[in-house]
């Protein structure tokens, strides 16, 4: 069995679809395809 921190390694970085950013492996699970600038409610 592949450990979870194993798993996400070998995840590609993902970046954001607006603005190109890499993002956080954690953050993008949480925010779809977009980072945390694009994302931000106050915009
Ligand atoms: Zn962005």
């Amino acid at each position: 069995m592949i450990g979870i921190v194993e798993f996400f390694r070998n995840l590609p970085k993902k970046k954001c679809v607006q603005c190109g950013q890499d993002m956080i492996i954690e953050k993008a699970d949480c925010y779809g395809n977009i980072c945390d600038e694009c994302d931000h409610p106050a915009r």
